[in-house]
């Protein structure tokens, strides 16, 4: 319809990270749109840290919508060590990218949570009203209390500016381009690439923690899909989770299995108990979701998994790591 035929000029925060480059692939290939140019800006492009050259940056771009991933991001170990550069990186980010969007007149802004930014103490499953509720797992407060922040933001420019500025809350993402950085990187991603070298070295695979927790792991590509439709289609302030159901959750135990699978390691799995297992669950509904995209399709884990470990196996070289 008209509406939909207006043109917009999307422009991705976080563009050269991996839920940047799953929704590049998305809208030049599915869901490609005449009426839509999309633009992916990495931290080469702009230090979003920075407030004049994230002013610089949309003054050029001139963006009508705004999708924004970027932050710093990193896994369980990575967050433990830096929770104060976790806090004052990604404050600074969300309030330039925020404050530049209103300066620049954009009209929707879809910014980025996480499910583990709620509560630690909290019944379940866990939903969007929550966000607020309690502290934070004291492993990742930093990272936690500043996404949080967000939603403080979007609330603030609805009432004073009538903005509407949202927020989509992912579960553990995981697909091509991931970091792979044993440092730093997510659960996923650090389990292909040990697995890949322990098979490579005809060593024993060594897994963190007791392999208990349980986590629901959503596909880069079934995300992309998602984020395209909230540019479209969003029109809350509030946030929405995006994740797979709750009867998808699986232990790391069962991810294990399924790098494990998808390798092809035959070795032995040894379990190094002495380190941290993280918050034990974080089970979020996906109710909301599921009342605006009943048929939503989600790529099954076990294909999803495989996909991203041809991936990562095929772009050993360049891949993050
Ligand atoms: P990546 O680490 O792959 O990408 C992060 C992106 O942020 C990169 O494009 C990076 O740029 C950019 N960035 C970091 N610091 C700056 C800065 N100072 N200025 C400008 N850009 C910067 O992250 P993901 O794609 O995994 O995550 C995207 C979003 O999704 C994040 O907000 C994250 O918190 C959220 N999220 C991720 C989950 C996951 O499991 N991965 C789960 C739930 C939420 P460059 O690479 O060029 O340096």
């Amino acid at each position: 319809d008209a509406v939909q035929a207006e043109p917009i000029r999307v422009l991705v925060t976080g563009g050269s990270g991996m839920v940047g480059k799953a929704i590049e692939q998305v809208v030049n290939t599915v869901e490609k749109r005449s009426n839509e140019t999309w633009i992916f800006v990495g931290s080469k492009d702009c230090d979003l840290t920075d407030l004049a050259a994230t002013r610089a940056l949309f003054e050029k771009e001139k963006p009508t919508h705004v999708v924004h991933l970027a932050a710093m991001v990193g896994g369980l170990f990575h967050n433990l060590a830096h929770n104060l550069q976790f806090f004052r990186k990604n404050m600074a980010i969300n309030d330039n990218v925020l404050a530049a969007s209103h300066e620049f007149n954009v009209r929707k802004c879809v910014s980025t949570l996480s499910t583990c930014i709620f509560p630690d103490k909290t019944t379940y499953p866990i939903d969007e009203t929550m966000v607020h509720n309690g502290p934070p797992h004291d492993s990742n407060f930093g990272y936690a209390y500043a996404k949080r922040m967000i939603d403080v933001l979007n609330k603030g420019y609805e009432t004073e500016h009538q903005r509407r500025y949202t927020s989509v809350v992912p579960c553990n993402v995981f697909g091509p381009f991931d970091n792979y950085n044993f440092q730093d990187a997510h659960v996923l991603p650090a389990l292909i690439h040990k697995a890949y070298i322990a098979k490579k070295e005809g060593k024993p695979l060594v897994c963190f923690g007791s392999g208990t927790p349980l986590r629901q792991f959503i596909y880069s590509l079934d995300l992309a899909r998602l984020y395209v439709w909230a540019v479209r289609h969003y029109e809350e302030i509030d946030p929405i989770i995006f994740s797979v159901g709750e009867e998808d959750e699986v232990s790391i135990q069962q991810a294990v299995n399924g790098v494990v699978k998808a390798i092809g390691f035959e070795g032995e799995v040894i379990w190094d108990r002495e380190k941290a297992d993280g918050q034990y669950k974080k089970t979020a509904s996906n109710a909301k979701l599921r009342k605006y995209l009943p048929d939503f399709k989600f790529t099954p884990f076990d294909e999803a998994i495989k996909h991203s470990v041809d991936w990562f196996v095929t772009n050993f070289e360049t891949a993050r790591k």
